[in-house]
């Protein structure tokens, strides 16, 4: 693919944010070109979805590829934390799309090559190196971006916006130096994909693989120690294998391996130790090479749009993968700003107001995840923000109550019910399923 040398709008990186924001853009009929520094399919962490991500698919048209390709639907998920073990199934909560476990790299693939057919020029193997955006200075728009293709040569495409969809790459983040590490957030993750594991049903009973035709799996999280301070484990059962992560305090890293243990090693090791997963994996096999690990991934922004600019996805924020939120947020920024760049796009008066009104939505929307993932969660001042509160009010109040319903599973917020604002939810026996005895 010969890279152009102008568009309307480029956007960096071809992931669910990317694909998403370049296919609306396109059905709008804007000129988009999407670059991805990679060749799909390509890797990618994070299997679960929750079923907001079909209003995402819907929006872009993409929903019957994904229905054809036969991902794993999900029942729901089992949590095990200080001691208890609960479950909840979104259809408790009145949902009637299904949540998924995807393998993203098949996810990604068809989302990437739906852009396409929808009219957004694609170019793989393009490396964005940087962006110009002395344009926008005068102007407010307009920017040329560097871009290193696939044999090293160097080109420039001109446009009049660039969303920034490269993941936690972050590169306008970085070269603008809007990125900072989220400090109450230090953690590493390190997982791996295994063969052969058994998976938990929404009862906490055990099945074994061929099972799978006749009984949904759910993710099954769990804490490593009583009070889930040590990190957690999740363990999503995809079609062929199975994705096993470990979520680990940066702290508490520094000196777990044993001398002269190998990373892989390690999270064998300890994958094999967790209760329950030790049961689940007993005539598993970790395949080899399989083994991948990100530090300090938990990140926030000083900014997400500016002239000429726009941040989505986890390259404008991304803070813990603890509920399974991360690809719908990015869905969420990347149809948001989607939306902005084409009203900067069609009246270039409103442009500022538009950045604005993006900048709102999309932080509201960040400092929620935030409120949701964090103990005991308080904004920079020690008390609970009122970003969070306002972006909760106009949420719907099954969403809330499934929020608090999880919240409540791992103590991870337990001032929940100030962040919401009201009195706790009245949440049936349903939506809160104690499960007595894991049966493996
Ligand atoms: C350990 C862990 C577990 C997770 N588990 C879940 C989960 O279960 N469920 C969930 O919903 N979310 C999960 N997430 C979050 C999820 O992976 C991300 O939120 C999601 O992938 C964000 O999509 P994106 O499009 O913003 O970025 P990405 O999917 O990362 O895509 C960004 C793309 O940009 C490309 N790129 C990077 N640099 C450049 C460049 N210079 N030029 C061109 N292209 C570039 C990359 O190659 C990549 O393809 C998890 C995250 C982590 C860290």
């Amino acid at each position: 693919m010969t890279i152009p040398q102008s568009a309307d709008v480029v956007v960096i990186g071809g992931g669910p944010a990317g694909s998403l924001a370049s296919t609306v853009l396109a059905l709008k009929g804007h000129d988009v070109v999407m670059l991805e520094k990679q060749r799909h399919p390509r890797p990618q962490v994070g299997e679960s979805l929750i079923p907001d991500f079909w209003k995402y698919a819907d929006l872009m048209e993409v929903t019957d590829k994904l229905l054809a390709e036969g991902f794993l639907s999900k029942a729901g998920a089992v949590i095990g934390w200080e001691g208890q073990v609960r479950a909840h199934s979104f259809g408790d909560f009145g949902y009637t799309k299904p949540a998924m476990h995807v393998e993203r790299e098949r996810f990604d693939q068809i989302l990437f090559e739906h852009a396409a057919e929808k009219g957004v020029t694609t170019v793989e193997e393009a490396t964005v190196t940087g962006v110009d955006f002395t344009a926008a200075e005068e102007s407010g728009e307009g920017a040329v971006v560097a871009v290193k293709a696939e044999d090293g040569t160097p080109h420039s495409i001109s446009c009049r916006y660039v969303l920034d969809a490269s993941g936690q790459a972050a590169v306008l983040g970085r070269q603008l130096g809007l990125r900072h590490i989220d400090d109450a957030f230090r953690y590493l993750s390190i997982w791996g994909y295994w063969t052969g594991s058994r998976f938990l049903d929404l009862d906490g009973t055990a099945h074994s693989r061929d099972e799978l035709g006749s009984t949904r799996p759910v993710t099954f999280v769990t804490s490593l120690n009583e009070a889930g301070d040590a990190g957690w484990s999740w363990h999503i059962t995809l079609r062929e294998e199975t994705s096993i992560g470990l979520v680990l305090p940066i702290d508490l890293v520094r000196t777990a391996r044993e001398p002269n243990e190998s990373w892989e090693s390690y999270y064998e090791r300890r994958c094999r130790e967790v209760p329950i997963l030790q049961d689940l994996l007993a005539d598993a096999t970790l395949r080899p090479g399989s083994v991948s690990s990100i530090r300090d991934y938990s990140h926030q922004s000083s900014a997400v749009a500016g002239p000429g600019w726009f941040l989505a996805g986890d390259a404008a924020g991304f803070v813990d993968p603890i509920f399974s939120v991360g690809v719908v947020l990015a869905m969420y920024g990347a149809a948001t700003a989607a939306w902005a760049i084409d009203r900067a796009l069609t009246k270039p008066e409103q442009a500022e107001r538009v950045r604005d009104m993006f900048t709102r939505q999309l932080n509201g929307r960040i400092e929620v995840a935030r409120s949701l993932a964090l103990p005991r969660y308080s904004g920079a001042g020690g008390e609970v923000t009122d970003l969070a509160k306002k972006t909760l009010e106009l949420e719907r109040s099954a969403v809330k109550d499934i929020m608090y319903a999880v919240s409540e599973f791992t103590t991870r917020s337990d001032n929940w019910v100030e962040i919401v604002g009201t009195e706790a939810p009245d949440l049936t026996d349903e939506q809160r399923r104690i499960i007595d005895d894991i049966v493996v």
